[in-house]
């Protein structure tokens, strides 16, 4: 078996001691073996710190309790959106110009195509416009050129849609500006280039286990052996609020959000990519994808606060939200009014208390680092926070106004 496939092999299987003594005779790994360092959680900030350590010469032990880009996981969604429109916070506006560049760099490297350029279209009443303009100015220096169109050109360019009286928008025609990115198999995706260039992947879970001088010994897994590393990156998404109840349990809200795949017409392509860009009504709070692939439009409403389970929760779309769904298509989708729901997911959002990310280290634990609270839009900086965050641990270039804002505070929810 190739290193490749010891991902799609692990991937269908209880992680336990017999199946680490199997992943090493079959991939040549030996999982018990110290490491540098350990990157706990294979989701898009953790697969990506560890995919950069690597390229910095760390060696690399990457876990994941049920898999890259798992339905579980705040990764796991068929898309996501890379936009660099972030209002007035320019710091991830840059951070996401690099993003892009990163991207598709790896796409274009892996012969693997991750990244559409879809455009984004953000639609608001008439009162939108200061806002739409301001963003226009505000994203020109960054090499994007955004428009502000009023009712008439939307319908005129995008007539498959419902747009009301005064309506106005946001264009932003591809690029940096607004992307798409297929999100559980960019997770895959670099899991699998991680491995092929010679890192551990170990299906299982991991908790820490003792301190020892001001440092994190080891993690404990779930066959109940023990890892030993010299650092050690906790990039647990929603779960990390369990895994350090004492320190991020008031400092990360975990909500969850239904998203809801429309049906298109037969012999309609007006409603998949290339013909729709990503689409926000932020006046009746919904946003959304083309149709990718054949999977249905895309639909999922906003803010949308609900708890959950994150072990045990089932992931069933609620009724309310088909209904929800269903009079929203009827009158931004006319032409889909009559359509099938063709499939939902439940994901969930991890929001720090400022929205920042975290990355810090723990209190009482030099190597040990946390790199968490995505808070809704960590997805498209995927390689650029990889290359921050292994830079940061292994003490390379510092970005100062990153290293602040993603500082671990003392407020809490
Ligand atoms: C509906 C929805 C839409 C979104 N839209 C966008 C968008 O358009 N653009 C954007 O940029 N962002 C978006 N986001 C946010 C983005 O998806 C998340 O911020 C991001 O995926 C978080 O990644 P993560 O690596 O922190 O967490 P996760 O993806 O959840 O990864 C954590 C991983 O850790 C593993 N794990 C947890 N505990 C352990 C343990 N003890 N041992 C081993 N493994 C463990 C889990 O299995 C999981 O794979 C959206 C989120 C949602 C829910």
């Amino acid at each position: 078996m190739k290193r490749r496939d010891f991902i799609k092999y692990t991937s269908g299987a209880i992680a336990t001691g017999s199946l680490l003594s199997k992943a090493q005779s079959f991939a040549n790994i030996n999982p018990s073996q110290s490491a540098e360092i350990i990157v706990v959680g294979a989701g898009v900030m953790g697969g990506w710190t560890a995919f950069y350590l690597q390229e910095q010469g760390a060696k690399v032990t990457l876990i994941d309790a049920y898999g890259p880009g798992n339905t579980r996981s705040s990764s796991g969604g068929e898309t996501r959106i890379l936009r660099a429109d972030y209002g007035e916070k320019l710091m991830y506006t840059k951070m996401v110009v690099r993003a892009h560049e990163l991207w598709d760099k790896w796409q274009k490297e892996w012969g693997r195509k991750l990244m559409y350029s879809t455009g984004r279209l953000s639609i608001g009443p008439a009162d939108y416009l200061t806002y739409a303009k301001e963003a226009k100015r505000r994203l020109k220096p960054f090499g994007i050129e955004s428009e502000v169109l009023d009712r008439d050109e939307i319908i005129h360019r995008w007539p498959q849609l419902g747009i009301l009286e005064d309506e106005v928008a946001l264009y932003d025609a591809g690029g940096a500006g607004g992307s798409t990115l297929l999100a559980r198999e960019a997770c895959r995706a670099t899991t699998e280039k991680f491995i092929e260039n010679g890192g551990t992947f170990i299906h299982t879970k991991g908790l820490p286990g003792k301190s020892v001088n001001g440092k994190l010994d080891f993690i404990e897994l779930s066959d109940g052996s023990k890892l030993r590393a010299d650092q050690y990156i906790f990039a647990g998404g929603p779960w990390m609020g369990s895994i350090f109840p004492e320190i991020l349990k008031d400092k990360l809200k975990v909500f969850r959000r239904d998203v809801l795949f429309i049906g298109t017409p037969a012999g309609d392509p007006r409603f998949s990519y290339p013909n729709l860009p990503i689409w926000l009504f932020r006046g009746t709070r919904w946003y959304g994808f083309p149709d990718f692939h054949g999977r249905g439009l895309k639909a999922a409403p906003f803010p949308d606060y609900n708890s959950i389970d994150m072990d045990t929760d089932e992931r069933l779309i609620h009724h309310i939200e088909i209904k929800r769904a269903r009079d929203f298509v009827a009158q931004r989708f006319p032409a889909l009014k009559n359509q099938p729901i063709t499939g939902g997911r439940v994901c969930q959002l991890t929001l720090s208390t400022d929205e920042h990310f975290i990355v810090d280290t723990h209190p009482d634990n030099v190597n040990l680092w946390f790199a968490c609270g995505g808070s809704g839009h960590a997805f498209k900086h995927g390689p650029a926070f990889g290359e921050y965050m292994s830079n940061r641990v292994l003490g390379g270039a510092q970005v100062e106004e990153y290293d602040k804002a993603f500082k671990l505070k003392g407020e809490k929810f």
